[in-house]
């Protein structure tokens, strides 16, 4: 049986679409130690990526796991409760970004995705940082 309190649940909720998580943090870090220029959950492009890197016109979305069912990873269990309500939402999650992506490239943009599930090992997230700029 799966039984969630409602604290649980209001917790499962609150952490799909947190702000400045664990992955945004050591991005963060490792682009001003580069002395990097970047912004933030730029709103005026398409799927209002996390970090944009306007003079090297790179884009990074930081994914959460869940939020945007990262393939093969465990954070992208379905919830037991509302699964009715999860699966198309999340579906339409995953194709927005899709398109989303499409459209960057198309306006000359180079995009980079990092999941959630990364950032549990810093140094290797660095090291995809560093390939990536
Ligand atoms: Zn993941």
């Amino acid at each position: 049986m799966d039984k969630i309190t409602k604290n649980q649940r209001s917790w499962n909720m609150s952490r799909i679409k947190s702000k400045n998580t664990q992955p945004e943090k050591i991005v963060k870090k490792f682009l001003s130690k580069q002395e990097i220029k970047y912004r933030l959950h730029v709103k005026k492009l398409p799927g209002k990526p996390d970090i944009v890197l306007n003079k090297e016109r790179k884009v990074i979305f930081i994914n959460g796991c869940f939020w945007h069912q990262h393939k093969g990873c465990k954070r992208q269990a379905m919830p037991k409760t509302n699964i009715k309500y999860w699966k198309p939402k999340l579906k339409r999650n995953a194709k927005k970004q899709k398109q989303d992506i499409k459209q960057l490239k198309k306006e000359g943009w180079k995009v980079y995705v990092i999941w959630e599930c990364e950032a549990k090992n810093e140094n290797r997230l660095i090291k995809k940082l560093r390939k990536i700029l």
